[in-house]
């Protein structure tokens, strides 16, 4: 069986790994010449961090975290909306979650992978299916034939471009800035601040670092005039200690800035065996932090499937509705908690803390529980 993954992000590597554990013959096409290890922080949920295990990264790979208890929701001025430690977990933290930087992740994978495997500066163009098997082009002029082609070439893929013409990104209207700093984490406690159109989170990376990211309601692609840092100094500046502290020690160099996407579930991927994975299927915006968990969980689903399976395109399809089944009701949480996130409404604001201080401990558990069953 030849396989051709159209892009090299964490979906299309976790993908790569778990075809080849089935003795397919798997080429990886990258539009990039060089890896960008690029990103912030990443949570991974113990959904994702058991389909790792499944892909056979090791598990010192998977130590370089230091969370030490959920997180908790505070308002800006530093009150409590929810207390973690109300939240009863049935396992240990770090078996729950842990944050890792991006570039820890993508590394652990490149390197599961067999040599050779990736190819890049391809980027894919089009594709063409017959009875006989699958065509990819790529803009080098470059093309190659499969017998399955899997896009997972992210949020703008060409391939479900090609799919699913009408299914473009939806600007989530909030802007994202990430970094990783040095910071002391005896300061900080691990968890998200909402205020009126704006967010802040920390949460404690590697040894002596910080993870942080900040959203703020704005139209998209609107670049401060006089650079990140100080815009989100003013922005944040009546916010609770240690916000300050952490974008005082953060060089502008070292942010990261996205505007927030995501795509409308869609209700099919593939067609015969042409199949989408991770934000080429099912993109959500990052406020259950579960985007490249999903991707992660999407590769093993599919191993799965094709596995146990006698006919390829009936598995893809079967891999499909199961994973359309797992995916669409996050996308729509997401939205929803982004929505509310971003209110500013001073009786709406009231209201969502209002509601998150009442929340019971047992029903934010119940919920959480649900998004970490994985059944693979
Ligand atoms: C602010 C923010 C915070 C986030 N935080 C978290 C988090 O904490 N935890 C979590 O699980 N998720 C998080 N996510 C989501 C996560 O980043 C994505 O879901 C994940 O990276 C998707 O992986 P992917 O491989 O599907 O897509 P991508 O990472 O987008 O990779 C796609 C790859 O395909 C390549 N490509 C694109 N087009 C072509 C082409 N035509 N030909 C060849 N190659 C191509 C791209 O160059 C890229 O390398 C966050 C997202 C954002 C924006």
């Amino acid at each position: 069986m030849n396989v051709v993954i159209i892009g090299a992000g964490i979906g299309g590597l976790s993908a790569g790994i778990a075809l080849q554990q089935l003795g397919y013959s798997v080429k990886i096409y990258e539009k990039f010449s060089s890896f960008k290890l690029l990103g912030a922080g990443l949570t991974i949920w113990r959904n994702a961090l058991l389909g790792l295990r499944e892909l056979g990264i090791a598990e010192a790979a998977l130590s370089d975290s230091s969370m030490h208890s959920l997180a908790s929701l505070r308002n800006w001025d530093g009150a409590y909306l929810s207390d973690p430690n109300a939240v009863s977990l049935p396992l240990p933290i770090t078996e729950v979650v842990r944050v890792f930087p991006r570039a820890t992740v993508q590394h652990s994978l490149l390197d599961q992978l067999a040599p050779d495997t990736v190819q890049l500066g391809q980027a894919l163009e089009t594709f063409t299916q017959t009875d006989t098997g699958i065509t990819a082009t790529f803009n080098t002029g470059h093309t190659v034939n499969c017998d399955l082609l899997i896009g997972a070439d992210g949020i703008h893929s060409k391939v479900r471009q090609q799919l699913h013409p009408h299914s473009t990104p939806v600007y989530a209207g909030y802007t994202a800035w990430r970094a990783i700093v040095p910071f002391d984490q005896a300061q900080c406690v691990a968890g998200e601040t909402w205020g009126p159109r704006k967010r802040f989170g920390m949460f404690p990376i590697r040894h002596d670092h910080m993870y942080w990211y900040a959203t703020e309601a704005a139209p998209a692609n609107e670049y401060a005039a006089n650079g990140e840092k100080k815009h989100l100094q003013q922005s944040f500046a009546d916010w609770h200690a240690p916000i300050q502290d952490l974008l005082a020690v953060t060089p502008d160099s070292a942010i990261l800035r996205n505007d927030v996407y995501d795509i409308a579930p869609l209700k099919t991927w593939g067609t015969g065996n042409v199949t989408l994975l991770g934000d080429a299927a099912h993109a959500m915006t990052p406020n259950l932090g579960q985007g490249a968990c999903q991707a992660i969980e999407s590769a093993v689903v599919l191993r799965n499937t094709l596995r146990d399976a006698s006919n390829v395109t009936q598995a893809l399809r079967a891999y499909e509705a199961k994973r359309i089944k797992r995916t669409t009701p996050m996308i729509k949480q997401c939205r929803q908690i982004g929505k509310m996130g971003q209110w500013h409404n001073p009786a709406g604001v009231f209201l969502r803390n209002t509601l998150m201080q009442s929340l019971p401990a047992g029903l934010q558990q119940k919920q959480l529980l649900k998004t970490l069953d994985v059944a693979f």
